[in-house]
């Protein structure tokens, strides 16, 4: 699915003298390399505080925990993404409230948020799904009339753009009131174990997030807070450091791959590639950074192409097979079938095809013919 050997191949060097370094340094935690990197995606978002820590989940939970929310509040987030989103609301006991998804482009939708909507409501989780940012004109509308947070979950649209309908244009994850990444390897900005961030254009918050990630400590060994240990280690800043100057040109690359993709499916009856024009009609090819490539078959064969693949050796991954709202952590009596329509239809025709920096033109051919062949004998 991803060749992450590739894309170390062309920064091996910087990455292996920094990596060694460290280890003749021996700072591996708090090198300096960790404040430099946090500068440096400061920089890149344009974005008043980055706050590094341990991987894209702890991300989420601290920011939820640096917005003072309580047990009880309702936290309403997407029914169809990784269960990291839903974890860490649970895990606060703050109450989950699961809504049903758009089936073009697979985000939060919009009229499923504010039928959602209670007095207890108090944040929205929009997570740009696949590296496509879910409609934060929509999402920020809501949240101020209703004086909600926005937490967003970047962890698969680090490098996109977002495009308000006043034409202001904003990166991915700097637009909520704090948000949050992944830098697991295999995601579009990936070190080599794990990692992770939250942004913030808030002073306030960003201070009491700095002291959360570190046991709640604001001043050495008094503890203010309850916290948590959540850092980012030296090694990997230093990797995301070689990496970040090289993300747009990733994110570039998975477009082109995306765009190849795109071009070998048309006029395929049952096969639907992923949406990436926008409410204004504009294509958001330029701000889809294609985390994952996903297609939608819609004649009953996923399934059956799936292992079609697999024996053809050719990886594909089918994100995500069960709606939250079904699966067995999360499940609720409030949740109604009704609700879901979109999240039940589309784990079973969804399917994602290898997406990364070093795709080349035959492996693609390969790729397409293989699926379109057998989609429709
Ligand atoms: C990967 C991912 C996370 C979690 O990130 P980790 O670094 O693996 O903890 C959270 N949300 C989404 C949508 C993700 O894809």
């Amino acid at each position: 699915m991803v060749d992450l050997n590739g894309q170390y191949q062309s920064i091996k060097e910087q990455v292996n003298s920094s990596i060694s370094q460290i280890l003749d340094s021996s700072t591996y935690i708090n090198g300096p390399q960790v404040h430099a990197f946090q500068k440096e995606l400061e920089t890149y978002l344009n974005v008043k505080h980055v706050i590094p820590c341990a991987n894209g989940t702890d991300a989420l939970q601290i920011a939820m925990m640096g917005l003072g929310l309580q047990p009880g509040d309702e936290v309403i987030t997407a029914d169809f993404t990784f269960a990291a989103t839903v974890e860490v609301i649970a895990l606060l006991r703050l109450t989950p409230v699961l809504v049903d998804v758009n089936p073009d482009d697979f985000n939060i939708n919009i009229e499923a948020i504010e039928k959602a909507i209670t007095p207890k409501t108090k944040a929205i989780v929009p997570v740009h799904l696949f590296g496509q940012c879910a409609n934060m004109d929509e999402v920020m509308r809501i949240a101020e009339k209703h004086n909600l947070f926005v937490i967003e979950d970047n962890a698969q649209a680090i490098g996109a753009d977002y495009t308000f309908a006043n034409g202001e244009i904003k990166k991915a994850g700097t637009i909520g009131h704090v948000g949050s990444t992944s830098f697991f390897p295999s995601k579009n900005l990936g070190c080599y174990g794990d990692g992770g961030a939250i942004f913030t254009n808030d002073d306030k918050l960003a201070h009491t997030l700095r002291g959360i990630v570190n046991h709640g400590m604001y001043e050495r060994y008094h503890h203010d807070v309850v916290g948590v240990n959540s850092r980012l280690d030296s090694i990997q800043a230093a990797v995301l450091s070689a990496k970040l100057p090289k993300l747009d040109e990733y994110c570039e690359k998975r477009r082109v791959a995306a765009k190849k993709y795109t071009a070998a499916f048309k006029g395929q009856q049952h096969i639907i590639v992923p949406e990436t024009i926008n409410s204004k009609g504009e294509d958001v090819y330029k701000n889809h950074v294609f985390h994952q490539y996903t297609l939608k078959i819609t004649n009953g064969k996923r399934d059956a192409l799936v292992k079609h693949l697999n024996e053809n050796g050719i990886p594909c991954g089918v994100y995500y097979p069960i709606p939250l709202h079904n699966q067995k952590a999360y499940a609720d009596s409030r949740y109604n079938e009704l609700d879901f329509v979109v999240t039940n239809q589309l784990v079973k025709e969804v399917i994602s095809l290898p997406m990364h920096t070093e795709l080349d033109d035959e492996q693609i051919d390969f790729i397409t013919n293989t699926i379109i062949e057998f989609v429709n004998n």
